[in-house]
């Protein structure tokens, strides 16, 4: 039963509950654990140790090595690192492969490039289908004797469509180039083994999308891989990220990510079953109502729905009167009315992508409010279609 107060939360790919376990563990090492970790004494260095104790865990959740692990301060941070990494390696080299979907953490870095650098780089950023997904003929053609990295995230933020990047980055490492994935969206919720996708160089990913807190991301960069800091100071992360570490966030975050190689089952189990229901139930419902993203090639959280002629904005505040949290585009670039640039880059016409609301779930969310969701959508939508001209003169 859903209680006036309660506070429907479908709004996990902009940020994440942090789990109760996570804040237990993080609890000591505010108060009576406040060593660094840097220290040569034994009180540091029990600190020290539970880092280490968080990096092994990460390391499990990726299958990778503890020491392919940089503890970073956000996903934007690490994305920033690699990219940047591979440049300054390979100074020859002046091209870069993305896509036209990716966060502005990758887009917009790319697109400012030259003046950061002080080089002219050459930026493909590669269409997308009209379902979201990459054509990997079209990828391949891109790649050029000077591409000096590929930049693909592994699943999209707004749509939740996933990037076939293992073997996007097989084709890359055949070609000796190097790829970076910018995973936020897909760690915790879909299998990731970097033992397998061996042509993976780089991988962002940022605590806050996981259950952990925001203010915490990890680097991981294969064995091997060329590597310049982006941060540059102490020694910390044996010199590859300065900064006395955010001990209490990467703490939290081991844990999480502890959570997450346990909860991964009910993410594709579960959590799917429930975007399943809302989204099924939606698209049933209310009419002139459709999906963005491919119908399976897709995270099993995310539901981007556009409700046509209505506006995402106006949506949401209908939503907000019941306490129902939920998107339109992602949390950057909400707050303007430009359609969101995913949705743009996928063909989606203007009556459709300016009344998308993204729905995002977790393993937090439960059946009671799927249904209460599914109770209050259609009069939310009828209401403001009465109110639109859009929709009356369509
Ligand atoms: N990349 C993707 C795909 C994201 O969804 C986000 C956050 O929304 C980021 C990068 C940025 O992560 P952070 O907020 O930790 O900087």
């Amino acid at each position: 039963m859903i209680k006036s107060d309660d506070v429907i939360y479908m709004d996990n790919n902009a940020t994440t509950m942090v789990a109760p376990e996570v804040v237990e563990t993080m609890m000591p090492y505010f108060s009576e654990l406040y060593g660094n970790p840097s220290s040569m004494h034994t009180f540091g260095g029990q600190v020290g140790k539970e880092v280490a104790t968080a990096r092994q865990r990460v390391a499990e959740l990726l299958c990778a090595d503890p020491s392919e692990i940089i503890f970073t301060s956000c996903g934007t941070e690490s994305d920033s690192t690699a990219i940047l990494s591979a440049l300054q390696a390979q100074s020859d080299k002046r091209h870069i492969v993305t896509t036209r979907v990716e966060h502005p953490a990758v887009k917009n870095l790319c697109e400012s490039l030259d003046s950061l650098t002080g080089h002219k780089h050459r930026v493909t950023q590669l269409h997308v289908e009209s379902d979201g997904t990459i054509d990997l003929k079209r990828f391949e053609d891109s790649l050029q004797d000077d591409t000096a990295i590929v930049s693909v995230m592994w699943a999209n933020n707004e749509t939740g469509v996933i990037f076939p990047v293992e073997e996007m980055a097989e084709i890359a490492k055949s070609r000796g180039i190097l790829f970076h994935t910018d995973a936020v969206q897909a760690v915790g919720k879909i299998p990731i083994d970097l033992s397998k996708a061996t042509g993976i160089d780089f991988l962002s990913l940022s605590g806050h999308k996981l259950h952990a807190p925001k203010g915490v991301g990890v680097l991981y960069v294969r064995k091997g891989t060329p590597y310049a800091p982006f941060v540059i100071g102490g020694h910390q992360e044996h010199g590859r990220r300065g900064g006395t570490e955010n001990v209490t966030s990467i703490i939290g975050l081991g844990k999480a990510c502890e959570l997450a190689t346990r909860h991964i089952k009910k993410e594709n189990t579960t959590v799917r079953a429930l975007r399943d229901k809302l989204e099924n139930g939606l698209l049933k419902t209310i009419p002139n109502a459709i999906l963005n993203g491919h119908k399976t090639q897709r995270l099993p959280n995310t539901a981007n729905i556009s409700f046509e002629y209505v506006e995402g904005e106006a949506i949401l505040l209908h939503m907000d009167r019941f306490n129902i949290c939920a998107s339109s585009g992602s949390a950057c670039t909400s707050g303007s009315l430009e359609p969101s640039h995913v949705l743009r880059a996928m063909g989606v016409p203007f009556t459709a992508a300016h009344g998308s609301i993204r729905f995002s779930l977790s393993v937090y969310n439960n059946e009671d409010e799927i249904d209460f969701v599914l109770e209050k959508m259609p009069g939310i939508i009828a209401n403001l279609r009465e109110m639109s001209p859009f929709w009356h003169n369509r």
